[in-house]
């Protein structure tokens, strides 16, 4: 099947927009993807006809609500191939699932001396949180470095690995540069000393299958509105074992067995870590967005992207003094560039006049930038509405800018 034959950019009107009266080409997927009618619908399906708070009511819209929120679980729990529904846990994205986990975890596993493995290419969400963590119990963070191609020095994980290791946690996919991590070889390395593995699956989500099981993590995190879902929803998977024995991250309602004053009960997994009214309408909306990915497949979103992103390479490199950042083995969804000495925001400026979304600057990958001896750089991100000819206008965009900034 094809792009037209399964219909794909149809089901997204923003893509018919006229930007400074140029049509549209969004190669912004990286930052946020553009959501299909069926979940805009979704969502205000909820709102027109059954809207009304979970889990709280006996009446019959609540229950409705309920019904799909739990069957939103299901949907992702089975996308995931998580053992059981109740090891999903819904959040308002990557960040704040993080967060949780550095929290939660951290109270419950970590004391001072202890150490938290992250490595060099991580976005800012996965690096603060442990930070902060390290700040509160006197804690050290280490850092697993890369090479110049933007590849982890996976053989430095063994000297990094001690017994005072309690927990390591790394991109799945590097939103700069696009490097798919070795995941199961890190987590290989890490369970052979007990340690649990969180993945940041925030750039992998959108590009290609994830199978928990297959890939053994202890944690894994997304934001939904990188994969067609809108914001204020996001996941975290993670394995029983843990949290079960996790302390809660928010204190309110819904988290709770029984509250008095004299001590209160939390409830069970997933309730005990989604404390107050979640964005219930937005989880609806992720999990019309899974259905969405599932039935295209990521068999045809991987090969459709992996063209797009190999046709871009190949347009791009040494053309109009291009320089890709990052040269990994396996990249996904991303490719960051260079123009000459021209500055990214200029050459952003340039491509927008043009219609065409980029990225520039550091992506929150400040640590990732040093390493790398650059202050920032112009990221063209794909999703599965883009195509050939959309690579064709921003190729045309970037020899412009080119010819302009030169
Ligand atoms: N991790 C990675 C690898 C990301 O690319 C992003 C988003 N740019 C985040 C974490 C944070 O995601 P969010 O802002 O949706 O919480």
């Amino acid at each position: 099947m094809t792009q037209e034959e399964l219909n794909i950019r149809s089901q997204f009107s923003i893509l018919y927009e006229k930007i400074y009266s140029k049509p549209l080409i969004y190669l912004d997927n990286g930052a946020t993807t553009q959501k299909p009618k069926r979940v805009l619908d979704a969502m205000q399906r909820v709102y027109e006809h059954l809207n009304s708070n979970v889990h709280r009511g006996v009446h019959y819209l609540s229950n409705q609500c309920t019904d799909l929120l739990e069957e939103a679980r299901r949907v992702v729990a089975r996308h995931l191939n998580a053992r059981e529904d109740a090891e999903i846990i819904f959040t308002r994205g990557t960040t704040e699932s993080i967060n949780l986990l550095a929290f939660s975890f951290g109270e419950t596993f970590c004391k001072s001396g202890d150490e938290i493995i992250v490595t060099e290419l991580e976005h800012h969400s996965n690096i603060v949180p442990w930070q902060m963590l390290c700040q509160r119990k006197g804690m050290t963070l280490r850092v697993i470095p890369i090479t110049d191609d933007g590849e982890l020095k996976i053989e430095e994980l063994d000297n990094l690995i001690n017994d005072k290791t309690k927990l390591i946690s790394l991109a799945h996919v590097s939103n700069v540069m696009g490097t798919v991590n070795p995941v199961k070889e890190v987590v290989a390395k890490a369970h052979a000393k007990n340690i649990p593995v969180m993945v940041d699956g925030a750039q992998s989500a959108p590009h290609m299958s994830i199978d928990v099981q297959d890939l053994d993590c202890d944690f894994l995190v997304f934001s939904g509105h990188k994969v067609y879902a809108p914001t204020g929803s996001g996941v975290l998977y993670g394995k029983r074992e843990y949290l079960d024995q996790m302390v809660p991250y928010h204190g309110g309602g819904e988290m709770i067995d029984k509250v008095s004053f004299s001590g209160t009960t939390y409830n069970v997994l997933p309730f005990k870590f989604e404390a107050g009214t979640p964005d219930y309408v937005a989880t609806i909306g992720l999990a019309e967005a899974i259905r969405f990915v599932d039935e295209i497949g990521f068999e045809f979103i991987e090969k459709h992207e992996q063209h797009l992103l190999q046709y871009t390479l190949s347009q791009l490199q040494d053309h109009y003094g291009v320089r890709i950042i990052g040269n990994p083995k396996r990249r996904s969804g991303v490719v960051s560039f260079l123009l000459g000495k021209a500055h990214p925001y200029d050459v952003g400026m340039i491509l927008d006049k043009m219609g065409v979304a980029v990225r520039t600057g550091h992506h929150c990958a400040q640590p990732l930038m040093e390493r790398l001896g650059i202050s920032g750089t112009v990221r063209a991100s794909f999703g599965v509405y883009n195509s050939e000819e959309d690579v064709d206008t921003f190729i045309r965009a970037v020899r412009q800018a080119a010819i302009m900034l030169s």
